[in-house]
């Protein structure tokens, strides 16, 4: 739906983590009335109905995933049943119901555990800010397909985690800095460079606010069910240890709740 001007400005204050909620439900009221265009007397409705009735807009969490599926050229796995499972099981897990008896006071959008999935490793989901970031991925690897040395994928790296050996005809990877973005493999001609196996990279402890962290990343490629147990047993440590409303970003130090299985693989 169309946006004049002085509603996208108005739209670029609400605070980011109710942006796209907001949006979504400016379009749909609006789409009920007929409307084609939104201006600011559709944001302004939308507002007044939003900000009286939050308290049941809350649900407890957040799980968002990044523009992929709209035909993102660089989308490396589809996440919809994923998210959807993550939402049965916050669901399952009656997170709201935990929040309501542990934060004092009236329940706001900040309370609520966020988690996101971004399909590549470009992260415009900002998995790296949430609770649990999810991040769609895929490793290469060097196969005994013979390089030609062309240079494609060196080109094509933006980490400079490759190096061709000229001589030798030979592409080493760094995996140190490599990010499992997978564009090396669409563009090696010859399947020299090939993938090992594609999933998901997980991020916990994230959040933005008065003390802002960036999640860290637990090593290893992770798939949907390893992802969902990894979930599971985050919100559990967070029902036994957050207290008063705290995310679980503020409580969480290291992976040490989870299975040694999942921490070494
Ligand atoms: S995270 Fe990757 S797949 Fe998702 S919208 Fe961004 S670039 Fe596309
Ligand atoms: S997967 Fe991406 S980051 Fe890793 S080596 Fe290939 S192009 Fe570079
Ligand atoms: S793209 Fe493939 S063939 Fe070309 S240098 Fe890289 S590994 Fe070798």
């Amino acid at each position: 739906m169309k946006w004049n001007q002085e509603a996208e400005d108005a739209i670029k204050k609400v605070p980011f983590f109710v942006r796209k909620k907001v949006i979504g439900r400016i379009e749909k009221e609006a789409a009920i009335e007929g409307k084609t265009i939104i201006t600011m007397v559709e944001v302004n409705t939308t507002r007044a109905r939003f900000v009286s009735g939050m308290d049941s807009e809350i649900k407890g969490y957040q799980a968002d995933t990044c523009f992929g599926q709209s035909g993102c050229p660089n989308r490396i796995v589809m996440s919809e049943m994923l998210l959807k499972k993550i939402e049965d099981l916050f669901e399952k897990e009656d997170i709201l119901g935990f929040l309501r008896k542990s934060v004092p006071g009236s329940l706001k959008f900040h309370h609520e555990f966020r988690t996101s999935v971004s399909e590549c490793p470009n992260a415009c989901s900002q998995p790296q800010i949430k609770d649990i970031g999810i991040l769609g991925a895929s490793l290469p690897m060097i196969s005994d397909i013979p390089c030609t040395a062309c240079g494609a994928c060196e080109e094509v790296c933006k980490e400079n985690a490759i190096l061709i050996h000229a001589e030798e005809k030979k592409a080493v990877i760094d995996f140190q800095l490599c990010v499992k973005c997978g564009k090396c493999i669409t563009v090696c001609p010859t399947g020299t460079i090939a993938e090992e196996k594609k999933g998901f990279r997980i991020q916990l402890g994230g959040k933005l606010g008065r003390h802002p962290r960036l999640a860290s990343e637990i090593p290893g490629l992770f798939n949907e069910d390893e992802v969902l147990e990894v979930v599971r047993k985050c919100i559990d440590f967070y029902k036994k240890n957050s207290t008063e409303g705290k995310r679980f970003a503020e409580i969480y130090q290291d992976p040490g709740f989870l299975n040694a299985d999942d921490r070494d693989r």
